[in-house]
């Protein structure tokens, strides 16, 4: 079987797509598990050129190991608000300076729109997902989920800004609902499926 690595430290958004993935035949693992210790500076302006970037140095790694017969996946995701002209954007993780502080940024983005009513809350979560083959050649998709910005945290559910996105078609946050419900329409979700040709 075939073993597609996602290169990603963050252990919820791996489980996500893991649960996405796995039934497509392919031996995923994370980082952990192929005891690859480096942390991708994510310093581009796109969450595409992010996506890539992580997915190219841990190719790159691979094989100057010596591997073979792999696949590489890497995900760059946020949240982009109307109101806020798209911020915080690709510095979604570390909006409120430490990186993957979710209650600060979260407490951040509330105070950031406190002004903000109605339509100006309008956001989606995007996600750019990079594939590298063991060919080294790259593909990028791109997926969303438009929202709205609630006025306070709902729901325990998922990470991130899951608790502040009202996803209308289900009258609930990302927060609240089933991780199972989330997964089949979130924007991860939707931008497997436009990798998934890649990965058949
Ligand atoms: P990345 O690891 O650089 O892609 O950062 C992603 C950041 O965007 C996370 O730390 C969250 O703040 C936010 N984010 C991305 N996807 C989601 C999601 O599915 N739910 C909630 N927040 C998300």
């Amino acid at each position: 079987m075939k073993k597609l690595i996602i290169a990603s430290n963050n252990k919820k958004k791996i489980k996500e797509l893991k649960s996405i993935v796995e039934n497509l035949g392919w031996d995923v693992k994370s980082l952990a598990d192929e005891n690859i210790d480096i942390e991708v500076e994510e310093d581009g302006l796109t969450f595409e050129e992010n996506a890539e970037k992580k997915a190219r140095e841990i190719y790159d790694f691979l094989i100057r190991r010596g591997d073979k017969n792999f696949a590489v996946l890497s995900d760059d995701s946020g949240l982009e608000v109307d109101y806020l002209n798209g911020a915080p954007g690709v510095y979604s993780a570390r909006y409120a300076g430490e990186h993957g502080n979710d209650d600060a940024n979260n407490k951040k983005l509330l105070e950031e729109l406190k002004e903000a009513t109605g339509e100006d809350r309008r956001g989606r979560f995007v996600c750019a997902i990079a594939l590298i083959g063991a060919d080294g050649n790259s593909n990028i998709v791109r997926g969303t989920v438009e929202g709205l910005i609630m006025e306070e945290l709902n729901g325990e559910g998922g990470f991130g800004y899951d608790p502040l996105f009202y996803y209308e078609p289900a009258g609930q946050t990302f927060g609240e609902l089933e991780a199972i419900e989330k997964n089949k329409i979130s924007h991860r979700a939707n931008a497997l499926r436009k990798i998934e040709e890649y990965l058949k």
